[in-house]
């Protein structure tokens, strides 16, 4: 890769929410391995980032390697439409055995935003099966992030998902303040009366409620108390409303727990029952290849599947070209068994506890808002938005790869992540606060 390979990417790749009249600079990355990348000038940077919450076993990881081989010598694709094959299968009965009990019919989509489309997709047949074709409202949450396509982004928090400049082309849907920060805060009666008369206001219209439970991600790292997720479900039962829950984040052991949203292997969260949180439509994605190839599932409960299918259409409406792709399926195979198989329940208290003492320094800063943990998940609130560029230099020259949004510094490393590697990253942040 040499500088004019660069100009060229400067004047034609569009990368994430950039411009190509002013592109903020990029790293040009040869290889990874482990919890490493590979610079093109030969340095090596820790990585931070796990590419956005999905390389959770890091890079180059041999299982996964080996089940990508395996699969591309047997068949890299085949169409979904009327055919079925082994990794689809094999993986069906893998997320089966592990997300919350009851909601084992899995629909798998290519990316997570497609997933969301899906699930909301799914809440509309399903009202309109049940006679209700008024309600194809959502209810959710400011401070969300659901995708960047056009229905997921029409649930993203208004104000940074920049819902002014696509008025007139996004659907509106009705946004209540999220709840309170801190996980282990406790539940705000007012908050929970002022929720219930928002659902009580536009349930009449609305197919479901739909939250990333207890983390929300890329619209602001906000951790709230997992007792709420009983307030979403008793006030969806209370209204007629289907609650999804996104764990496109969170799910596959970030914050600590398989998934957020009840039962499943490792869930410490509902001593009272998990049916009391289980939703009735979930989507998974990001970790759930381990961070090699783009896939997704939206899942829903036998119930929701069986209304659809009453329905005036009569089968669920998406079908997209590479469902089920099962390069992808066979890699998402080896990752839950890979993870499954691993301590990642100790390496993500470790983690924990490390983002916690590693990154306490950052909160003596005047700059700094807040310094907040949870799982394998670190976050250094500023009180003012980061220069993204200038900050990312300073990281870089550390050996860290931390990209920032916002006022948002975070850190979410493969759970593989060791001792020196983690305090290199955290030392990064101190550093730049
Ligand atoms: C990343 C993300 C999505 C979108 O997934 P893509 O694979 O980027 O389309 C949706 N919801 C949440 C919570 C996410 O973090």
């Amino acid at each position: 890769m040499n500088a004019s390979d660069l100009a060229f990417d400067r004047q034609h790749l569009w990368h994430p929410y950039t411009s190509l009249r002013d592109p903020l600079p990029v790293y040009p990355i040869t290889s990874a391995t482990g919890c490493r990348l590979q610079l093109a000038d030969g340095r090596e940077l820790v990585d931070g980032m796990s590419s956005w919450w999905c390389a959770i076993h890091g890079y180059n990881v041999p299982e996964l390697n080996d089940a990508l081989h395996r699969q591309a010598e047997r068949m890299s694709h085949v169409m979904f439409g009327g055919i079925t094959h082994e990794p689809a299968i094999e993986l069906g009965k893998r997320l089966v055995k592990i997300l919350p009990k009851g909601l084992d019919r899995i629909f798998l989509a290519d990316s997570g935003s497609v997933s969301v489309e899906v699930a909301m997709k799914m809440a509309v047949q399903y009202q309109n099966a049940l006679g209700f074709p008024e309600r194809h409202k959502f209810l959710t949450l400011r401070g969300g992030y659901h995708g960047d396509t056009t229905a997921p982004m029409s649930v993203c928090d208004p104000v940074t998902g920049m819902h002014q400049v696509f008025r007139g082309f996004l659907p509106e849907h009705a946004f209540f303040r999220r709840p309170p920060g801190g996980y282990q805060s406790p539940v705000d009666p007012v908050y929970v009366a002022d929720l219930a008369a928002f659902f009580a206001e536009y349930a009449g219209r609305t197919a479901a409620f739909i939250v990333e439970p207890v983390v929300q991600g890329a619209g602001g790292m906000h951790f709230y108390n997992p007792a709420y997720l009983r307030v979403f479900r008793e006030l969806c039962d209370r209204h007629g409303l289907l609650l999804i829950y996104d764990e496109i984040a969170t799910g596959f052991g970030r914050t600590g727990q398989l998934f957020l949203g009840g039962g499943g292997a490792g869930n410490e969260i509902s001593p009272e029952g998990e049916a009391n949180h289980r939703p009735d439509i979930m989507t998974v994605g990001k970790a759930l290849t381990g961070g090699y190839l783009t896939l997704a599932a939206t899942v829903c409960s036998a119930e929701v599947a069986d209304v659809i299918g009453r329905g005036e259409a009569g089968v669920m409406m998406h079908g997209p070209t590479f469902m089920a792709n099962p390069l992808a399926c066979a890699v998402a195979c080896a990752s839950i068994d890979l993870l499954l198989a691993s301590p990642w329940e100790q390496q993500v208290r470790c983690i924990a506890s490390r983002l916690t003492r590693h990154l306490r320094p950052a909160a003596q800063s005047s700059r700094v808002k807040e310094v907040r943990v949870l799982g394998a998940i670190g976050v250094v609130e500023m009180h003012e938005p980061v220069d993204v560029a200038a900050a990312q230099a300073i990281f870089v020259r550390e050996g860290a790869w931390i990209r920032p949004f916002g006022r948002l510094i975070y850190l979410m490393p493969p759970f593989t992540i060791n001792e020196p590697e983690l305090e290199l990253l955290c030392r990064a942040v101190v550093k730049y606060v």
